[in-house]
């Protein structure tokens, strides 16, 4: 099925100097198992656009569908808990907790989302594993590499069993050879687990491994 739909979804900032009207009118299909690339210049909206498909941030006209349901347009609530239920985040800088362990960054949301802490223990073990983390389970943030930090966002973000992956530059901040690695084991897990994704990259090598690339242009998605 379809995971993720905009409809001529819209997003203006209003300010002291004027409007600016970032997204247009964008229109996209994420379907499950796919993994789209999205490529713009920087300030052409790609954050914009990942947070109101993320329902992080409202859209001001279109719609947006999260596995068919028009989920842009219900209550704050009733938007947070599709968002925690349905959807991951990984951003640039891997924003983990830094006085928790590499586990409990992973054990957390999923005891927010009503998980036993034994059950999110166990599946926070294995993500972290899958990752080749098993060893840094107990490592605070700051005694990570950078490329672990970012693992350990990438485990968080699937701790919930997401459908829809969007990810904002999610090895920006690593150098050449570890973002390689760290995007590759990325794309793996999104496979191996039929997820629906949609990644924000400005290295055209990276967007060639996904399956598609869209690109937004004057508020628009071509
Ligand atoms: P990108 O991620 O492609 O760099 P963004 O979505 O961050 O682009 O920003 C798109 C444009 O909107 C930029 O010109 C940015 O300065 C502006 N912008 C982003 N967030 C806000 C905000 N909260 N208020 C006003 N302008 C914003
Ligand atoms: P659970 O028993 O927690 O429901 P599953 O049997 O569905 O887990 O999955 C087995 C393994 O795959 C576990 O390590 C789990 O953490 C991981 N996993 C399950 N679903 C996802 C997902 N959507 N994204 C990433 N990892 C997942």
């Amino acid at each position: 099925g379809d995971t993720l739909v905009l409809r001529g979804v819209k997003r203006t900032y209003r300010g002291e100097g004027g409007d600016l009207p970032v997204l247009r009118s964008a229109d996209l299909t994420v379907r499950a198992g796919e993994i789209v690339a999205l490529v713009a210049p920087s300030g052409a909206g790609k954050s914009t656009l990942l947070h109101v498909a993320g329902l992080l941030d409202r859209a001001d006209g279109g719609s947006v569908l999260i596995e068919g349901r028009d989920a842009g347009g219900l209550p704050d609530a009733a938007r947070t808990a599709v968002r925690r239920d349905t959807i991951g985040f990984v951003y640039q800088a891997h924003h983990l907790l830094a006085e928790f362990s590499a586990l409990e960054n992973v054990v957390l949301p999923q005891m927010i989302a009503g998980r036993s802490r034994r059950a999110a223990q166990d599946r926070g073990r294995a993500l972290l594993s899958a990752f080749g983390l098993g060893a840094r389970l107990s490592h605070l943030p700051g005694k990570l590499s950078g490329g672990e930090q970012q693992r350990v966002a990438i485990a968080r973000a699937l701790a919930n069993g997401p459908k829809l992956l969007l990810a904002d530059e999610p090895t920006g901040n690593l150098d050449v050879g570890t973002a390689d690695v760290v995007f590759n084991e990325l794309l793996a897990i999104v496979r191996q687990h039929g997820l629906a994704a949609l990644i924000a990259t400005h290295n055209p090598d990276l967007a060639a491994r996904m399956d598609r690339t869209v690109t937004l242009r004057d508020g628009r998605l071509g």
